[in-house]
């Protein structure tokens, strides 16, 4: 079985700052219903922003960024 955490390149629309974002899809009904997208925290400027975590799905074999965020 293949891993079911997924790996999402995010970029902060605040302070344009690229980093990686590691979640599970699906993990609870509060994450299915917010759908594609979440709401959180830049790890570099701390401000709020809704991300789309959906569409920005990266390969981690291949796609490596400094900065990653998420359940480890
Ligand atoms: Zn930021």
């Amino acid at each position: 079985m293949p891993s079911v955490v997924q790996t999402s390149h995010l970029q902060c629309k605040k302070c344009g700052a690229e980093f990686d974002y590691r979640f599970v899809p699906g993990g609870s009904l509060t994450a299915l219903r917010l759908g594609k997208s979440r709401y959180m925290r830049c790890p570099v400027c701390k401000k709020w922003s809704l991300f789309n975590i959906w569409d920005t799905r990266v390969d981690p074999d291949v796609h490596h960024c400094e900065l990653t965020i998420g359940p480890s």
